[in-house]
């Protein structure tokens, strides 16, 4: 008896097309894994007795990778995520705890399901929608769980970027993981190290903009992994701030865990921002003699701790930029009493484009600390925010320029040009003339 399962045209079309043919093919992977699960799915992975010569003769159109040995097909539902055919696989050889030495094509689907790295990802389903089970994947989604396939310990040590994968995954799905498998991990957590730090925060990144980011942050740490690739993030936790007159719940560490799990932004970056924002804390950590706790500077220190890590897990530069602005200014005044000026300088540090990333952390920091998710001084804030950026905000948004002021003026160009410039827009910004091309002339010629 077949799943009952409607599969889209063009998943249908590869199935029979290889079947016609004579081939073996079964979907795998995630996509499996979905449709168990009742959820959508737009990743179709499928594996095939067919070698990549002969499954190109079968999907003229497709374009073959010579490094996973995969024949790439277009998916009409989702063009960016195109289909995915590849020889049945097996694998031997991990010198590099990642890599394969080399990539040898399996004898049949047993084979190729055995080399895969978790129960719920290694299940097939045939061309007559029969579940292929072998290692008891469907019990472990129903009890969601993350198990490896066979040894966990030696599969951890071939690769041990899926021990990365096995937490992300878990995050993704509201999973937790099981107890052998966890075991395994805590034993190989070092050999992370060994990974690209690229694909290290690849698999962080997708952990963050997973549904369940704090839990997954949770068993990162007790695995022991969170210690290998995020060392400053540990050194917060003991770390007191309960003080007189200070209203924080929770110390550093797990501050910056409960402002993660009540950030509001589903930005990755701005997640991981939110999770670092007080790392310099510990090293700023002073308490006085009437008890009270003081972390002076530590948004400089975090800054630096920030760029540190930014630079050892290879964001990009973007990223990076992001991420020491985050940081940066994480600790804002939200005082009534600011004037404009205060408030523009604000937004030309943190850029406008950041803004709104800027205040899901701030919800994160205050609802992470035991406050309330905002106030009427934050609310305030946010309206002179967007009235101000209502307002010009530097020279460049006169209704005027330069050129303007040298016709006007009859004068060559040189700072003077600048200086009037600097002068008309001190008088909009002051709200002594509007910011209008026929009115700025009119004041021009009084220059
Ligand atoms: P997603 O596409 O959301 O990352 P997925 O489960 O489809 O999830 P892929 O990275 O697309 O993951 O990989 C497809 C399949 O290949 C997985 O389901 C798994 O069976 C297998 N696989 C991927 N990476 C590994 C690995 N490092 N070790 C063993 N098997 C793997
Ligand atoms: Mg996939």
């Amino acid at each position: 008896m077949g799943l009952k399962v409607q599969l889209p045209k063009s998943v249908k079309d590869i199935l029979d097309k290889f079947n016609q043919k004579g081939f073996e093919i079964y979907i795998v992977g995630g996509a499996v894994r979905d449709i168990l699960m009742g959820r959508l799915t737009n990743d179709w992975d499928f594996t095939t007795n067919a070698t990549p010569d002969k499954i190109l003769e079968v999907v003229p159109g497709g374009l073959y990778n010579n490094e996973f040995g995969t024949v790439f097909t277009p998916n009409p539902d989702e063009k960016d995520r195109p289909h995915e055919i590849t020889t049945f696989r097996k694998e031997e050889g991990y010198q590099d705890f990642r890599h394969p030495d080399k990539i040898t094509w399996g004898k049949s689907l047993e084979e190729d399901l055995s080399r895969r790295d978790f129960t719920i990802n290694a299940l097939a389903l045939d061309c007559n929608l029969k579940l292929i089970d072998l290692y008891k994947g469907e019990d472990d989604i129903k009890n969601k769980v993350i198990r490896a396939v066979r040894d966990p310990n030696e599969r951890f040590s071939e690769d041990a970027l899926r021990m990365m994968r096995a937490i992300r995954i878990a995050a993704e799905l509201g999973f937790t993981i099981e107890e052998k498998t966890l075991e395994a991990i805590k034993k190989n957590a070092t050999l992370i190290n060994k990974i690209a730090k690229e694909r290290v925060k690849e698999e962080l990144f997708k952990l963050l903009k997973s549904p369940y980011p704090y839990e997954g942050m949770l068993i990162l740490r007790s695995s022991g992994l969170s210690q290998e690739i995020l060392p400053e993030l540990e050194k917060c936790f003991g770390v007191e701030q309960k003080s007189p007159g200070r209203h924080h719940i929770y110390d550093v560490g797990e501050h910056l865990l409960m402002s993660l799990k009540n950030c509001k932004s589903v930005d990755p970056l701005t997640r991981f921002a939110t999770l670092i924002h007080d790392i310099g804390k510990p090293q700023t950590y002073k308490k006085l003699d009437s008890g009270t706790i003081t972390f002076y500077n530590h948004e400089m220190v975090s800054t630096k701790i920030a760029e540190n890590i930014a630079e050892r897990l290879k964001f990009s530069n973007k990223e990076k930029e992001k991420l020491i602005t985050l940081v940066r200014w994480h600790q804002f005044t939200v005082d009534e009493r600011q004037t404009n000026s205060a408030i523009r300088r604000f937004i030309k540090n943190v850029g406008k484009q950041n803004l709104e990333d800027m205040l899901s952390l701030r919800v994160g920091d205050r609802l992470g600390g035991g406050a309330r998710e905002t106030s009427w001084r934050l609310e305030e804030f946010k309206r002179r925010l967007l009235e101000v950026q209502k307002e010009p905000f530097s020279i460049r948004d006169l209704k005027i320029n330069g050129n303007d002021v040298m016709k006007t003026l009859k004068i060559k160009p040189g700072p003077k040009v600048g200086n009037i410039l600097e002068k008309l827009f001190e008088k909009v910004v002051a709200k002594e003339i509007p910011n209008e091309k026929e009115k700025l002339l009119k004041k021009l010629k009084t220059f």
